[in-house]
């Protein structure tokens, strides 16, 4: 008894809801989702004549009972039974108001309108993307149905048939607005596949200089999220297909489950998934290739419903795969994947924010309706940065490996190749500009004993800690080399051979009166010392010759003193 009491209210309060007529000329540019309302067919296909007793006759005897809609956008899951909408509309002026019925929607299989007028059908067209798209009123992406109406009440019915989700904005539109909508989804459709398409073109041109396979399967997934995305929003049949309806109709799931492939394919090229998480990277593996099989299962078995649930499952594991991933290899310290993460994120906020609109959980408009191509966007223009970001890295890295080869670990002077390096560049003009530069080459006194006594270890620290009294010694423009095993050479550009000496002198003072602990002993260490200057040599190896000769003097003499080249200097030789 209750219940039969609140049907009968709920019919009351249906039907005076349904008795109002909006007015034709109130309504704005904005979706009419609220101001209609719906019947769902159960298993016996309605006629027209049907559906209309069952939305503007309170007494019929049919189950249908008709049912608010409570967002601007119609909106059902997939695989839905046929729905009819409803709406009276009233034209109070006397001469006829044209509008254009656009729906927002380009897979709507079957899209049946009819028209009427005093209860009687006046109009009635047939929509939807299973008829070739030249049986079209307009031509646009969308579905638009000019009417004239007529000074009275209309009452429009639309049948709604397809195994896709069903997601209807409908707007009822002058010439002008339809056009305003027509230039603004035009613009912003060419900035999106203007921005995608710059990008892919540029990664392309980077993987075939760069030969960065990385940059390869980021232009595949560019490629697809625009197919993918010329696919859903009717491009591709407007333009592309517009006969092959067959294609139109799996055009749109079969391109959704390959941009997300393509995409965890990227993800694992770019993560190094294989390197650093070999399961993981099997497990997306074996994701992707159960997909698609099951998914051309469903193709052979011509089941769309099947493969578009397919398709729409991954799309929602898809988000959560690819902010995991982010976290995972940013948690590993992997520094790109910080870009990676930030895009993935916003990828998924744009799916969610869609998702909500769709499904009339958070108010449906241009905005929200596009959150998913926003967010694509975004992450598209991460991933080129988190891109160009590796590429930096790596040139970092290369550079400081390029610098380390020409340093000596142990002394962190430079080796012989940072020797050649860095005065390569520089030596012709020495010659050129009679320029002088002179070389102290040292050796240490005694090194071999030295090593017996304390062991080879306390020796490196000798050799580290004169290598630094030659380094605070040495001037910008000096190179200090680590020339062999114990002699250690510096070489003076600018420095006639008497300034030379005279740094020479002030090196061996300073080593001689350090004191190296050594296993509890205090130990003085002494070196050698030949100086030269370039007079008539020609190289770098001729002037470090000439320093070497005086070298081997100064052991002769006796050690830890300065030899050199020149005669006049004899009286500087002695400590
Ligand atoms: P002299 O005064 O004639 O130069 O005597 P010396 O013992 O220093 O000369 P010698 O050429 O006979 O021996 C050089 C020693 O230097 C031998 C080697 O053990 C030591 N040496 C060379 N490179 C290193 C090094 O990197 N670390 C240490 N601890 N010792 C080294
Ligand atoms: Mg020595
Ligand atoms: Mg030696």
């Amino acid at each position: 008894m209750t219940i039969r009491l609140c049907t009968f209210c709920m019919l009351m309060w249906c039907t005076s809801l349904l008795a109002t007529d909006t007015d034709l000329a109130s309504i704005d540019d904005s979706a009419i989702g609220k101001l209609m309302v719906y019947i769902q067919e159960s298993d016996a296909e309605l006629s027209a004549t049907e559906a209309f007793k069952a939305f503007t006759q309170s007494q019929n005897n049919s189950s249908y009972i008709p049912q608010v809609i409570n967002s601007s956008a119609i909106s059902f899951g997939i695989g839905t039974k046929p729905i009819w909408l409803f709406i009276s509309l009233h034209n109070s002026s006397n001469t006829p108001l044209k509008r254009n019925i656009l729906v927002d929607n380009i897979w709507v299989d079957k899209l049946d309108f009819y028209f009427f007028k005093d209860s009687t059908i006046t109009s009635r067209y047939q929509l939807g993307d299973a008829y070739p798209f030249k049986q079209r009123l307009v031509d646009s992406r969308l579905f638009v149905v000019p009417f004239e109406f007529p000074p009275g009440t209309t009452q429009v019915l639309i049948r709604v048939s397809t195994p896709d989700s069903i997601s209807l904005p409908i707007y009822l539109l002058s010439d002008q607005q339809l056009t305003a909508k027509t230039e603004y989804h035009a613009y912003s459709y060419g900035l999106l596949y203007g921005a995608i398409t710059a990008l892919l073109i540029y990664n392309l041109i980077l993987f075939f200089s760069l030969k960065d396979r990385r940059y390869l399967y980021y232009s595949v997934f560019l490629s697809f999220f625009l197919a993918m995305n010329f696919a859903y929003t009717g491009h591709g049949f407007r333009w592309l297909w517009p006969n092959n309806t067959t294609w139109q109709m799996w055009c749109g799931s079969s391109l959704i489950l390959l941009f997300n492939i393509s995409g965890l394919a990227f993800a694992r090229q770019f993560l190094e998934l294989k390197q650093h998480f070999p399961r993981l990277n099997r497990a997306i593996l074996y994701l992707a290739v159960v997909a698609l099989s099951l998914f051309t299962l469903t193709v052979l078995a011509s089941s769309n419903i099947t493969a578009l649930f397919i398709a729409m499952s991954f799309t929602l594991l898809y988000p959560i795969i690819m902010v995991s991933l982010g976290l995972l290899s940013l948690k590993f310290g992997y520094q790109a994947a910080y870009y990676f993460l930030i895009g993935s994120i916003s990828a998924a906020i744009g799916t969610f924010i869609t998702a909500l609109s769709v499904w009339g959980l958070i108010p449906f408009n241009e905005f929200t309706f596009r959150a998913v191509e926003i967010g694509m966007l975004l992450d598209a223009v991460l991933l080129a940065l988190a891109l160009a970001e590796l590429v930096r890295e790596s040139k970092l890295k290369k550079s400081v490996a390029e610098s380390i080869a020409l340093l000596d670990p142990l002394t962190g002077l430079y080796n012989r190749r940072g020797l050649y390096k860095k005065i390569a560049p520089i030596w012709d003009d020495f010659l050129a500009r009679n320029q002088s530069v002179s070389a102290i080459l040292l050796d240490i006194d005694k090194f071999k004993l030295l090593n017996d006594k304390y062991g080879h270890f306390l020796g490196d620290k000798v050799l580290e800690k004169i290598s630094f009294i030659i380094k605070e010694n040495a001037r910008v423009a000096d190179i200090a080399v680590r020339w062999g095993g114990e002699e250690l050479l510096v070489v003076l550009p600018n420095t006639n051979i008497s300034n030379a000496v005279s740094i020479a002198q002030r090196i061996r003072k300073q080593i001689s009166q350090t004191e190296f602990e050594l296993a509890d002993n205090k130990v003085i260490v002494t070196a050698s010392f030949g100086v030269a200057e370039l007079l008539h040599e020609t190289s770098v190896d001729e002037l470090i010759k000439a320093a070497d000769v005086q070298l081997y003097c100064a052991k002769n003499a006796g050690r830890n003193t300065v030899y050199a080249k020149h005669n006049t200097l004899a009286e500087n030789q002695q400590a």
